[in-house]
């Protein structure tokens, strides 16, 4: 029996690089496109190629004889990212999505998963710590958070005018805050469960307690471990379901309690100190019933244990940099702060 030949755009990145390995273990011929080499890890892809998916040229090459399309290439960050380079990420992320999309259906495609955010939900169900979990339907009237949220919804829509228009079949996946090891973690594009692991890693390898939060830390998310995501795609790619889904754990948590969680993976006490800084939204959850109804499954790694796995991750990487500056001794292993002279 043939292998099928995928595509995953982004396959640079956080959830791409995963997404690759998951699909090689199924059992798929895959091609990893990316403008930059994944980070952390070597690509296990089949094929990996440095492509700038902007350019239309370009999209033709990745596409070329692959039967499905996961496209998650974004140019994209936390909240510290998203709420300031407005204009970078609608032009960029409109050049990429329309052109891969198009290139897609042209080399007849067969399936095209699109990963879209609950970013596009609108901000005036958001205004509460306490919000009622965010269901499908809820995404129209449209008010979605920053250009980053209105992109997706411009794709999302995108993605349904091809599927009624040329009868590709169009997945649209709505993901809530995904986590793990191998994501970004430093360098302003980090999201809040990588940045507050660092925060709290800093916290404990340097013996100063205080972690900077932004805002007053009641803001409230559900995160979702890498893992169950990888599992949610693949099923979601294979169902039949055409419409926006929530992808996400709906379990809310207040940015306090993630650093407490953050702090007890570490092993020690933290002092938060609340700073200024972009918070999004005040209050956003997945309602998961379309989700559970759709795939016969939700995500469920509990939030204590992905986190710990994540945590470990993060430390590592802080302390091998810590030491690479000079700001930690030893081996890394068992670094200690460099006592300075006074
Ligand atoms: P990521 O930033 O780690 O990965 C995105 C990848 O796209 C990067 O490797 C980047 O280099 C690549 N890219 C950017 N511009 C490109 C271009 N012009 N050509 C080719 N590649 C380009 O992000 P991620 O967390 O892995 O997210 C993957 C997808 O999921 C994105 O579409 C993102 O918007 C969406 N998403 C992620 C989350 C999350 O919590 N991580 C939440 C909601 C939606």
């Amino acid at each position: 029996m043939s292998q099928t030949r995928v595509l995953v755009t982004g396959a640079g990145g956080f959830i791409g690089h995963h997404l690759v390995n998951y699909l090689k273990e199924k059992g798929f011929w895959v091609r990893g496109v990316d403008i930059k080499e994944p980070e952390f890890a070597p690509a296990a892809a089949d094929e990996f190629e440095l492509l700038d998916l902007r350019r239309w040229d370009a999209c033709l090459q990745a596409v070329r004889d692959v039967e499905h399309v996961y496209a998650l290439a974004a140019d994209m960050g936390g909240m510290g990212f998203i709420s300031q380079f407005h204009a970078q990420i609608l032009h960029n992320n409109i050049l990429i999505n329309t052109h891969t999309i198009e290139a897609a259906r042209l080399a007849g495609v067969k399936r095209y998963l699109y990963t879209s955010s609950a970013c596009v939900y609108p901000e005036y169900l958001q205004t509460e710590a306490d919000v009622v979990p965010l269901k499908e339907e809820d995404a129209l009237p449209a008010q979605p958070q920053d250009a980053y949220g209105w992109e997706k919804l411009l794709t999302e829509q995108l993605t349904y005018h091809y599927l009624h228009d040329y009868g590709m079949q169009t997945r649209t996946v709505r993901f809530h805050n995904v986590y793990g090891a191998l994501g970004t973690w430093e360098g302003g594009r980090e999201k809040a469960p990588a940045a507050m692991c660092r925060k709290v890693a800093m916290a404990k390898l340097t013996g100063k307690p205080e972690v900077e939060i932004w805002g007053d830390g009641e803001q409230t998310r559900s995160f979702m471990h890498i893992d169950d995501c990888l599992e949610g795609v693949y099923r979601l790619m294979m169902s039949d379901c055409s419409d926006p889904l929530n992808l996400g754990r709906d379990r809310m948590v207040t940015i306090n309690q993630l650093a407490d969680i953050a702090a007890d993976a570490a092993g020690i006490e933290i002092e938060k100190v609340h700073i200024d800084g972009p918070m999004g939204v005040r209050g956003r959850n997945s309602d998961n019933t379309k989700l559970r109804e759709v795939l016969g499954w939700q995500p469920q790694i509990p939030l204590e244990d992905g986190i710990a796995r994540t945590y470990v991750w993060i430390e590592d990487q802080l302390r091998a940099k810590l030491v690479a500056d000079g700001v930690l001794a030893g081996d890394g292993a068992s670094a200690e702060p460099v006592v300075k002279p006074a």
